[in-house]
């Protein structure tokens, strides 16, 4: 796996008695990318789910996570209708993972953090970990990596992209920089969003903020420095959440 961590504890790699023994005495918390499979600029159509999975490793081993595979089929909304995207309806993507994350409930783990790499299904998540919630009593913290480090763009970037734009480039480049190649990012028209229109199909493969701002590169340096922060405040936002739950709630 891309990025992946020697010391990270993966689900899908444990025995069930090695389970027994580590869940939840050892592991109460279980972590799960969630993405899409989506075009994207001139990154591949998994970067929704390597980005988040690329954290996933990342953070298990200082926040001891259990990471659960991936789910990679997800909502794809306005670039949908872009070459090799592909999504299932809302209803059966908010009911699977409800169900996803209801059964992290019964296995025994009483945390859950969602890393979840896309924008089209941001509403069903809030959705299935509070339905998660009412059958099983696990709690939930869903980070959607991209819009917690608006600062992060700024200092690297010198301006916030968007959809395939420069923050997701570094994501790619960070997890496996042998699927960002320089001559895929060259000549891509960026669209620019803007209050009050919308758009089906999105014009152009990447989005920005701002004109000429935030704009894909294959700077490998600025990629690992943009991650770092961007894995930082991931880090933090998800010790706050425990911190709070085991201070307030005794969990
Ligand atoms: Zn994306």
């Amino acid at each position: 796996m891309a990025g992946s961590n020697p010391q990270a504890v993966r689900l899908a790699e444990l025995g069930w008695r090695e389970f027994r023994e580590l869940v939840p005495k050892t592991y109460d918390a279980v972590a799960i990318p969630v993405g899409t499979i989506e075009a994207h600029g001139g990154i591949p159509l998994g970067t929704d789910v390597m980005i988040p999975e690329y954290l996933a490793e990342r953070l298990a081993g200082p926040l001891s996570l259990v990471v659960a595979p991936a789910v990679n089929y997800g909502i794809t909304r306005t670039l949908l209708p872009y070459p090799g995207s592909h999504t299932v309806s809302a209803a059966t993507f908010q009911q699977y993972v409800t169900e996803i994350f209801a059964g992290f409930g019964r296995m025994g783990f009483a945390k859950l953090v969602v890393l979840n790499g896309h924008g089209g299904h941001v509403n069903e998540l809030k959705e299935a970990v509070q339905a998660a919630y009412h059958e099983t009593g696990i709690f939930s913290v869903v980070l959607h990596w991209w819009l917690m480090t608006p600062e992060a763009s700024e200092e690297v970037y010198g301006g916030q992209g968007g959809h395939g734009a420069a923050e997701e480039t570094a994501g790619v480049l960070a997890a496996n920089p042998a699927l960002v190649k320089a001559e895929s990012l060259e000549g891509l028209q960026a669209a620019r969003y803007e209050a009050g229109v919308f758009r089906y199909p999105f014009p152009r493969p990447v989005g920005v903020r701002e004109a000429g701002k935030g704009m894909p590169s294959a700077d490998v340096e600025r990629a690992k420095a943009y991650m770092t922060l961007v894995e930082r405040r991931c880090r933090e936002a998800i010790e706050e959440a425990f911190a709070g739950w085991r201070e307030e709630l005794g969990r």
